[in-house]
């Protein structure tokens, strides 16, 4: 291994639990010097029902900005520290960051602010427990006015950082707005700061340890004991991620890829295991399933338009996706026939407003019927292995007929790594295990 081998490492709320799981942490970062910059999350829950640092933390703010009191939970969090601080054995106070703290959130702070002090107070621990450097985020890792992430000043700035330190603990979740105010991404956001930490640096590798061992083919509620995927490509997870596969936050992969820098994620409970690689490009033959994954969602209506001679009447598909447009609602999918045209959204986007956009079609394109069916759900079927070959559809649809299932809608994307399929609600489930069954087992 080159001497110059760098790895990021982020850790999730629960590894950083309490002083138990601190302690894996550091057995794993320190049982490797590559692994140089560490980014944690707050501490998450310890068991079912417990509640996550984070969520204490947005409660104060809540507590606070309505003029009711945060003495009570205030000082459950401190506990929470002082606890993990107490069983390391360490000698540090965070009582000054607590006072200033207190005395922000009460004297008006923003919610942001409030919550981001989750990850920094982890932060101050972790880097005192492993030894390392400890770099405040706010100081390098910045967002525009609107609350973007700016990433080249970002990436300019933390770089020449963290050049100035072999070992630091960054942080995750918050940067700061142009005016110096603390700001955070949207939750589960310390996978993006491990992501723009990773570029910065230019890592050789960005492990995400979390508490599961990868991603799993499929929802392990639905398909029992799913496989784990080995290998996935940042534009299968895109597909997966979107819908509904939810180990790293969305916009995690974007910073990285830019870099071609692999994803690694791992399980802090289980050192072992090797985990899912997330690759910018992975070979369509190292791959011994066809398919990558299943994923799916419940929810989603078809808004369906007929009309005789819709084929040669330019501008029809214009015309309604610009009623959907004016209202802000985004389309999921727009299977056609040669008369027909459905758009798919989710049925929350029609909430309050469906009357008043069925009425907007009709003035818009003037169809013969119209009609909303609600009660679909959207099954991705995605593998870079599909592409280019043969039966792959067939498959998959044979065995959602085998299982007795009506398939109500197909749509391939043009990259042939995804075939969509929507199926009733209450034939999700058996849909989905159907299609698992017949690939993998
Ligand atoms: N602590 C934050 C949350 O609970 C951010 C994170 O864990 O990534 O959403």
């Amino acid at each position: 291994m080159q001497s110059s081998y760098v790895k990021t490492v982020k850790f999730g709320g629960s590894s950083l639990a309490d002083a138990t799981q601190f302690k894996k942490v550091a057995d794993i970062v320190l049982s490797d010097k590559t692994r140089k910059y560490v980014v944690p999350s707050a501490p998450g829950k310890r068991f079912d029902g417990d509640t996550k640092v984070t969520d204490m933390l947005y409660s104060c703010h809540t507590l606070a900005s309505s003029g009711k009191g945060i003495n009570e939970i205030f000082d459950k969090i401190k506990e929470r520290y002082n606890a993990i601080i107490a069983d390391l054995g360490l000698d540090l106070s965070l009582d000054g960051e607590f006072d200033a703290i207190y005395e922000n959130i009460t004297s008006g702070a923003d919610d942001s602010y409030a919550a981001s002090r989750g990850e920094y107070l982890n932060g101050m621990i972790l880097a005192a427990y492993l030894g390392f450097d400890f770099i405040d985020a706010a100081k390098c890792i910045f967002f525009t006015e609107n609350k973007q992430l700016d990433s080249e000043k970002t990436n300019s700035v933390l770089a020449k950082e963290l050049e100035k330190h072999e070992y630091a603990v960054i942080p995750g979740f918050y940067g700061s707005l142009p005016n110096g105010k603390v700001v955070t991404f949207s939750r589960g956001g310390s996978d993006i700061t491990g992501s723009v930490v990773a570029r910065a640096v230019q890592a050789d590798i960005y492990e995400n340890w979390t508490d599961v061992s990868g991603f799993l083919m499929a929802d392990p509620r639905i398909v029992k004991n799913p496989k784990t995927i080995d290998v996935i490509t940042y534009h299968e997870l895109r597909e997966l991620a979107y819908m509904g596969a939810t180990v790293l936050h969305e916009d995690a992969i974007f910073p990285v890829r830019l870099s071609g820098i692999p994803i690694n994620i791992r399980n802090t409970n289980r050192p072992d295991d090797a985990g899912t690689m997330i690759v910018a490009k992975a070979d369509k033959d190292d791959t011994k399933n066809l398919i990558t994954g299943i994923a799916g969602r419940r929810g989603f209506s078809a808004i369906s338009l007929e009309k005789d001679m819709m084929n040669s009447e330019i501008g029809f598909g214009r015309r309604l996706l610009s009623v959907l447009e004016n209202h802000s609602i985004p389309f999921e999918h727009l299977p056609s026939g040669i008369d027909t045209m459905s758009a798919i959204v989710s049925t929350h986007e029609l909430e309050g407003c469906r009357s008043e956009i069925v009425h907007e079609i009709c003035l818009a394109c003037n169809p013969d019927t119209i009609y909303v069916e609600d009660g679909l759900a959207l099954i991705a079927v995605v593998g870079r292995g599909m592409v280019q070959s043969y039966g792959t559809a067939a498959r998959v649809f044979n065995a959602v007929a085998s299982a007795g299932i009506n398939i109500r809608m197909i749509d391939q994307g043009s990259s042939e790594f995804n075939i969509i399929l929507s199926v009733e609600e209450h034939d999700f489930e058996s849909a989905l295990k159907a299609i698992y069954n017949e690939f993998v087992r």
